[in-house]
């Protein structure tokens, strides 16, 4: 998946706003914030979206879950934070690489509202 937008930047070759890289993950600012901290974190690794994941993949998904906790103190957010992952059209998923958002600072609204 060489053109994909997630991969493109994990390597390199668009510009993001790094948060925290090693050799199998990336996190970098959300380019459009919902909330005063907002970053993605990606496996380097094309993988479409949860629904793709493979037994396989576990830990990797398992690493990712537990940086996010990390990562989320390190951008300030010690009061805590909102993980969210889209998956496939109907999660109203945008870019078709896997990603955490780790949202956080500020208001953070009922994720889902209720009328
Ligand atoms: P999705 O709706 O797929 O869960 O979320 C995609 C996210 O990627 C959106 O929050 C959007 O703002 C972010 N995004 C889209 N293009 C770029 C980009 O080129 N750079 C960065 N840093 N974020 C992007
Ligand atoms: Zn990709």
């Amino acid at each position: 998946m060489s053109d994909c937008l997630f991969c493109r930047i994990a390597r390199g070759e668009i510009p993001a706003s790094k948060v925290y890289e090693d050799d199998e993950v990336l996190a970098f600012n959300d380019i459009n914030p919902v909330a005063p901290v907002h970053f993605l974190m990606i496996p380097k690794q094309h993988l479409a979206s949860l629904d793709d994941a493979q037994a396989g993949h576990q830990a990797l998904l398992g690493k990712l879950l537990l940086l996010a906790s990390k990562l989320a103190k390190t951008q300030g957010l010690e009061q805590g934070f909102r993980t969210v992952i889209n998956t496939g059209r109907g999660g109203g998923q945008e870019v078709f690489h896997l990603h955490i958002h780790v949202i956080g600072g500020g208001n953070i609204p009922p994720m889902v509202k209720r009328n």
